[in-house]
């Protein structure tokens, strides 16, 4: 059915519990997990958390029920911890179970990856046996771009194309490691190893100085998740890979970090009750 609103400030209620805002709002970006809005206030957008998947540069898509709940929180949890230890992050508050308020920011093109341990195009590309822990955390850029299948490229690349200068990417790095120690120790502490994971990052203006800051999504799609004593994968390679339920590996993460009640019966479509 279309809702049509006659003032900004009406909502409505849709199938799965959530409070829509119904205003009319600007959409500046839509990418395959989630989509960019105008925010309420200068500075500020709404990033919403949709339930589509996609690998393989988007050859392998399908929608899976409740992911962009799990993620809003969960993205939400891990960016929270992280501004309390003082690694600056976009998140600034959650809005509803699919969107939260972050700080508007112009994103460098980058992805930078971080492993602890060889998996994924590590592995095939070296030819490291997917598991071998690594001598020490190695720190990857991939260029953002669909097109080409987002291609490593090194610090000579980044400069020399002008995306960040030197102080960028000692930044980054310094950033990325960081997100790296706190992540690890979460993770180790409910028995999930930190496998690798990428973060976006984005130049925030403060008066006459820039700063850079974590920004995008940090959840079990942007990380490599291992339980600890079976090796059971908890992340998106489980959609990759076609090993079960997505969702239920989320959630076995949410429940195992206390971000969401033992049983999230809210994640689903209502049922009816006769
Ligand atoms: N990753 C991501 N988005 C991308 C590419 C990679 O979030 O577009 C994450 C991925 O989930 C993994 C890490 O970055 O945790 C390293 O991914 P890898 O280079 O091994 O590529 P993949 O095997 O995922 O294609």
């Amino acid at each position: 059915m279309l809702y049509v609103c006659a003032t900004r400030a009406a909502s409505a209620v849709f199938p799965f519990g959530e409070r829509v805002s119904m205003a009319r709002r600007k959409k500046i970006y839509e990418g395959k997990a989630k989509i960019l809005y105008e925010g309420p206030e200068p500075g500020t957008l709404v990033q919403y958390f949709k339930d589509d998947a996609t690998a393989y540069n988007a050859e392998k898509r399908d929608v899976i029920e409740g992911k962009g709940v799990l993620n809003n929180r969960l993205s939400e949890f891990f960016m929270t911890g992280l501004n309390g230890i003082g690694v600056p992050t976009h998140f600034l508050r959650r809005l509803n179970m699919r969107e939260q308020l972050v700080r508007a920011c112009e994103i460098i093109p980058l992805e930078v990856v971080v492993r602890n341990i060889a998996a994924g195009s590590m592995s095939k590309r070296l030819g490291i046996e997917e598991g071998t822990p690594l001598p020490r955390p190695i720190v990857e850029y991939y260029f953002k771009d669909d097109k080409l299948g987002d291609p490593m490229v090194t610090e000579e690349h980044i400069a020399a194309f002008g995306w960040a200068s030197q102080q960028d990417m000692d930044d980054m790095v310094a950033l990325a490691l960081r997100v790296n120690d706190y992540m690890s120790g979460l993770m180790y502490g409910v028995g999930i190893r930190l496998v690798d994971f990428k973060i976006e990052v984005g130049r925030i203006y403060d008066g006459d100085y820039q700063r850079l800051i974590v920004a995008d999504e940090i959840s079990p799609d942007s990380c490599r998740l291992w339980d600890i004593e079976t090796g059971q994968k908890l992340d998106k390679d489980v959609f990759r890979q076609d090993l079960g339920n997505l969702t239920d590996a989320y959630t076995e993460v949410a429940r195992r970090l206390g971000v969401m009640p033992k049983q999230a019966t809210h994640l689903g479509k209502p049922k009816l009750i006769n």
